[in-house]
């Protein structure tokens, strides 16, 4: 497998995909966000370091109280943190999420950008949220978000190597394996498969549906 070509990678990865969709479909967002842009990227953020579950316990909350980037904008960072003080790094999320309201209800006519540049603009707002929304908000995939799931599964299956050792990097290798038109799905995919598989600690290959299509597949390199 070290020395696959480029197209024998490609055709693996277009293998993985395939297997991908038969068992998750295009794969379902597990944040609660009622289709709204602006919760979107609230609960993106929030779940950096943190589980998707325990931010949907808080998310109802904070969403009851402020329900718009307006109400938000006008909060307190403190009252926002009481909200969401189980979650880590609270404090920085929450002075964050009052930041990137008022910067949307200044400059942004109180909408969020469909734009992967723009987005990034947002204080808080990093590749990978910004990836989550485009994919997620607006179909229209510009990249991979690359979570702690998706970057454990690029190396497990050896489509990023070694040196691809950021989030950055690894979605960099995917989206030079993977056609755009398959962008919009691998996050919500691999994030299910990496909690039904290929688990961080103990990955379940012997149950795994692309167990023939991985590299590390039984005892291979599980870091
Ligand atoms: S075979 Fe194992 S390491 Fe490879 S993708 Fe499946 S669960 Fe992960």
């Amino acid at each position: 497998m070290s020395r696959e070509t480029k197209a024998a990678k490609r055709e693996r990865a277009a293998k993985v995909e395939e297997r991908m969709f038969s068992h998750y479909g295009p794969g379902e967002p597990s944040l609660d966000y009622d289709r709204d842009p602006f919760r979107l990227v609230c609960a993106v953020l929030l779940s950096a370091q943190c589980t998707d579950a325990a931010v949907n316990k808080v998310t109802p909350k904070l969403f009851g109280r402020y329900p718009t980037c307006f109400e938000l904008a006008s909060a307190n960072a403190e009252d926002v943190e009481e909200i969401i003080h189980s979650l880590g790094f609270f404090r920085s999320k929450a002075a964050n999420l009052v930041k990137l309201s008022r910067k949307l209800v200044a400059e942004f006519d109180a909408t969020v950008p469909n734009d992967l540049d723009l987005l990034q603009k947002l204080p808080g707002v990093g590749r990978r949220t910004a990836n989550v929304v485009m994919a997620e908000a607006f179909k229209n995939a510009q990249g991979i978000a690359v979570d702690t799931h998706v970057f454990r599964i690029a190396h497990r299956l050896k489509f990023a190597g070694p040196s691809a050792d950021t989030p950055d990097k690894t979605e960099r290798a995917l989206l030079d394996l993977h056609p755009k038109e398959t962008w919009l799905y691998i996050n919500h995919q691999w994030v299910h498969f990496g909690r039904e598989f290929c688990l961080a600690r103990r990955p379940k290959c012997d149950l795994c549906i692309i167990a023939d299509l991985c590299p590390s597949s039984g005892g291979g390199n599980h870091s």
